[in-house]
């Protein structure tokens, strides 16, 4: 069974909310410049129904040889920064119109809901709530909450009402690092995306989230953006400096071998190199559909890839299937 792991669902009624950010630009349009937010609009347009239509999604999945795709809500829907009763209002109906399409569509569909990170107590609230809605089996968090990283402490009950739940955790960038020196070129986007995934996961291993909670399983957007790439260097510092032990016990390695990875890497040799890293149970098959930055093809992607018909078989389909447990 071919699982894309990460395809994003647009809730239409969440939309006609009609929700402006506090500087009047509409969600589809932030944290990106303003020729990037024009041109993300007219997309926008031209992408609605791919991202909402059922019967468009199914046709397409088709054409791609995807048997079941695991729907979330895209980051600008987390809506982090309204008021935590609108957050609460806007995360539920998202999570409830995802379930009813898993429910209509059980062998097609499954979902990970968004819960509003602005107020933590209303966050795990909704977990609980998550955790009995049909269809949805994970939760889709941002790589930092209103600029907040994950390892500040307001969140850590967010992470222990998960891992008690048995409710994985997919940490996606959005609302970047460095976002003002990266308005050109789309680099919000295609360096501030990895980039703000690398600080999560950095910050996630170093902070000993992982050694406190063993069991909590965390997925990372983008083949864990810059990370396999730069772990080495990680590892070296734990070796050599005393605040980067200030937490952990054992090394970041064996914290990032712990961790998750879709494949939307754009590049076979990156992707191999990932596998290579952290073994091919490790590795989930994701497309990001339908953006123009994701992965038109990626049960082909994944074929293309020069590793063991075993490891591709878990990179496809195998791994979520035990880790969703279906
Ligand atoms: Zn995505």
């Amino acid at each position: 069974m071919n699982i894309d792991f990460h395809s994003h669902y647009v809730t239409e009624e969440c939309l006609k909310e009609n929700i402006r950010r506090p500087d009047g630009r509409l969600v589809v349009q932030e944290f990106s410049a303003k020729d990037s937010g024009n041109w993300n609009s007219q997309l926008f347009e031209g992408l609605k129904e791919k991202l909402s239509d059922i019967p468009t999604r199914l046709k397409k999945m088709d054409r791609q040889n995807v048997d079941l795709q695991v729907l979330s809500p895209p980051p600008y829907m987390f809506y982090y920064w309204t008021e935590p009763k609108i957050g609460v209002a806007l995360s539920k109906l998202q999570n409830d119109k995802i379930s009813e399409i898993c429910r209509r569509y059980p062998e097609r569909f499954l979902g990970f809901g968004t819960v509003p990170m602005q107020d933590v107590h209303e966050a795990n609230r909704e977990l609980e709530r998550l955790r009995n809605i049909f269809g949805l089996k994970g939760v889709i968090i941002s790589s930092n909450i209103n600029g907040l990283d994950l390892d500040n402490d307001l969140f850590y009950s967010f992470f222990e009402k998960s891992n008690e739940l048995g409710l994985p955790v997919f940490v996606h960038p959005h609302d970047t690092a460095a976002a003002e020196r990266m308005q050109a070129y789309y680099m919000t986007n295609l360096v501030g995306n990895p980039l703000d995934t690398s600080i999560a996961a950095s910050r996630i291993i170093f902070s000993g989230l992982m050694e406190k909670l063993p069991n909590l399983k965390i997925f990372l957007a983008h083949g864990g953006g810059l990370l396999p790439y730069i772990i080495g260097r990680i590892q070296r510092g734990f070796k050599v400096r005393p605040e980067c032990q200030a937490y952990i016990v054992k090394s970041p390695l064996h914290y990032f071998r712990q961790l998750y990875f879709d494949t939307v890497t754009h590049d076979r040799i990156a992707l191999e190199f990932l596998v290579r890293s952290v073994g091919s149970e490790k590795v989930c098959m994701g497309s990001d559909y339908p953006y123009d930055m994701g992965e038109e093809d990626p049960v082909g992607f994944v074929h293309s890839l020069e590793i063991p018909n075993g490891a591709k078989d878990n990179i496809l389909g195998e791994n979520v299937r035990q880790l969703l447990n279906l």
